[in-house]
C-alpha cells in the first residue's frame, strides 16, 4: 500500500484519538502527540489501531514533518507548538473538519453560548426515537471521527463549541442551529468579542439555500451580526412572540412551528423541559425535526418524554415536601438567571464557587423575587456577601456540599424548592461541575 502523507494529531483525548483512528483507517501515516499524560483507556485504543503516539511532550522534529495537523479543541492557539506549526505553514484543522471529509451523512450542528448540550441531546432523542440511523458527536458522546471510522450513521447531531468551529473550513452543516451569543471564553479570543462571534458564525460557512439556519431571533448580537452578513441558507428564526417571519413561536399556550411545508403545534405545558430557556431549546430541536419532515406524532412524543440532561435543571427528588433541583452546570450568572426564572415555588438557592468576574446585578431582581434564603458554597464567599447581604432574609455559608444541603433543607418549608445553580466554576471545592452535581444528589439522597 502506498503510504499517504503524514497526519499529526495534537491531543490524546476523545477527539484526538478518534481522529487518529480514522486517519489510520484511511491509510495515512499517523503520529499523535500530547503534552500531558494520555488516559490509560485511550492508550489502549491507540495501540489497538497501531497508532504511533507520545505523551508528556511534543517532539517538534516529528510534528513539523506533518502535511496536516489535527488539533484538539482544548489546545489554545497560544500554545508554543501551534505557533511553530503556523510558522512553517502546515494547515491546522479540527477533528470535525477531518471527519467530515469521509462521510456523506447529513449533519445537524448546534452551537451557542448556552444550551448546546441540552438542544443537542433533545434533537438526538427526537431523531433516534423516529427510527433514524443517527450518531451523537462533537462535545458530547464519542468523537465524530471515531463514529465515521467504525459506525457509519446516516445522520449526526453535533454539538460544536467555538473552539471546534475555529478550525473548520470546508465542512458544511445541513442544518445549523445558533442558540444565542453572550460573552464567553474571551481569553481564547484576544479578549475581542468579535473574534468569538466570528467563530460562532462559522457554523454557516459553505451552506447553500438548500440548507437550514435556525436561530434565536431576539438575540441582540445575532441580530446585529446578521445585518452585516449575507446568509445563503434558508433562515428559520424563532422567538417567544409571533412576529413576521418567525418559524417557531408561542401562541395561545401552544408551541407553533411553521416550516414551509409543515405546521406543527403542541401545548407548551406538555414540553418535557420547563423554563423559557428550555422553550427556546425545544423550538430549535423541534424546528430541525420538522424541517426533516419527521412524523409530527413522533416529534410531539419526543418533546414531551425527553428525560433532560444530567446537571441541567435536573430534578433530584422531593424530601418531605421540599423539591431538590441540580443545575450544577450553571457556571455563569446568565444560566442561573434562566434557572431562577423557571422556579414556580419559593426557592432556597445554593450558589458560589470560583468566581469568573461575575456581575450579580443580572440576578438581583430575580433573587429578591424568588428566593427566601441563600446558601453560599465556596472557599471565599466575600463577594457574595458584599452583594447579597441585607437583600434576602436568611443567608448562610457552607464549606462542603453536605453542609450546604443540610442548611438549605433547614431553611426550606414544605412546598419550597432547593436549587443548586452556582453561577460559578466548581474548582475551589470540587473536581468539576459533574462532581459538584453528583455530590449534591448524593447528599440529598442521604437526608
Ligand atoms: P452548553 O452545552 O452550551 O454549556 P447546557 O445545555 O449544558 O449548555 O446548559 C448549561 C446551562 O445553561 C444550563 O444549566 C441552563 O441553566 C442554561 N441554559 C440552557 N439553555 C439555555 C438557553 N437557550 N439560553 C440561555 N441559557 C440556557
Amino acid at each position: 500500500m502506498i503510504m499517504k502523507p503524514k497526519i499529526v494529531v495534537l491531543g490524546g483525548g476523545e477527539s484526538g484519538v478518534g481522529a487518529a483512528i480514522l486517519a489510520k483507517k484511511q491509510g495515512f501515516s499517523v503520529f499523535l502527540s500530547d503534552s500531558s499524560t494520555i488516559k490509560p483507556e485511550f492508550q489502549v485504543k491507540l495501540n489497538e489501531y497501531a497508532v504511533v503516539w507520545e505523551q508528556n511532550k511534543h517532539s517538534e522534529d516529528l510534528i513539523l514533518l506533518a502535511t496536516e495537523v489535527i488539533k484538539s479543541p482544548g489546545i489554545p492557539d497560544k500554545a508554543p507548538i501551534i505557533a511553530k506549526i503556523k510558522n512553517v505553514a502546515i494547515p491546522i484543522i479540527s477533528e470535525i473538519e477531518f471527519a467530515g471529509r469521509y462521510t456523506d451523512a447529513k449533519m445537524i450542528c448546534i452551537t451557542g453560548s448556552n444550551g448546546k448540550t441540552t438542544t443537542t441531546m433533545l434533537t438526538y432523542h427526537i431523531l433516534k426515537s423516529a427510527g433514524l440511523s443517527v450518531g451523537l458527536a462533537g462535545n458530547v458522546g464519542q468523537s465524530l471521527a471515531f463514529q465515521v471510522a467504525e459506525k457509519k450513521y446516516d445522520y449526526y447531531v453535533l454539538e460544536l463549541s467555538s473552539f471546534q468551529l475555529d478550525n473548520m473550513y470546508e465542512f458544511k452543516a445541513d442544518i445549523a442551529i445558533l442558540l444565542n451569543i453572550t460573552p464567553d471564553h474571551l481569553d481564547r479570543y484576544n479578549y475581542e468579542m468579535q473574534n468569538y462571534v466570528d467563530a460562532k458564525f462559522r457554523i454557516l460557512q459553505n451552506q447553500t439555500e438548500n440548507d437550514a439556519f435556525i436561530y434565536w431571533y431576539d438575540d441582540p448580537i445575532i441580530q446585529s451580526e446578521l445585518q452585516k452578513r449575507t446568509i445563503k441558507a434558508t433562515a428559520y428564526p424563532f422567538a417567544l412572540d409571533n412576529k413576521p417571519g418567525m418559524r417557531a413561536y408561542i401562541e395561545n399556550l401552544q408551541l407553533v412551528i411553521q416550516t414551509f411545508k409543515n405546521e406543527f403545534k403542541m401545548p407548551v405545558d406538555e414540553l418535557a423541559l420547563s423554563g423559557t430557556h428550555n422553550t427556546y431549546n425545544s423550538m430549535a430541536a423541534g424546528l430541525s425535526a420538522n424541517i426533516m419532515q419527521l412524523s409530527k406524532e413522533k416529534i410531539r412524543a419526543s418533546l414531551s418524554d425527553f428525560k433532560g440532561v444530567e446537571h441541567r435543571l435536573e430534578y433530584v427528588s422531593t424530601v418531605r415536601g421540599v423539591r431538590f433541583i441540580n443545575d450544577s452546570k450553571a457556571t455563569n450568572v446568565n444560566s442561573c438567571w434562566y434557572a431562577l426564572q423557571s422556579m414556580k415555588t419559593p426557592t432556597v438557592l445554593i450558589l458560589g464557587g470560583t468566581d469568573k468576574g461575575n456581575d450579580y446585578k443580572e440576578i438581583d431582581r430575580l433573587v429578591q423575587e424568588k428566593t427566601t434564603a441563600l446558601v453560599f458554597l465556596g472557599v471565599d464567599n466575600s463577594k457574595l456577601h458584599q452583594f447579597f447581604d441585607g437583600k434576602v432574609a436568611s443567608i448562610a455559608d457552607a464549606g462542603s456540599m453536605q453542609e450546604a444541603v443540610e442548611k438549605a433543607y433547614a431553611f426550606a418549608k414544605n412546598g419550597d424548592t432547593v436549587l443548586l445553580s452556582p453561577c460559578c466554576a466548581s474548582f475551589d471545592l470540587f473536581d468539576n461541575y459533574e462532581d459538584r452535581g453528583r455530590q449534591f444528589k448524593s447528599c440529598v439522597k442521604n437526608l
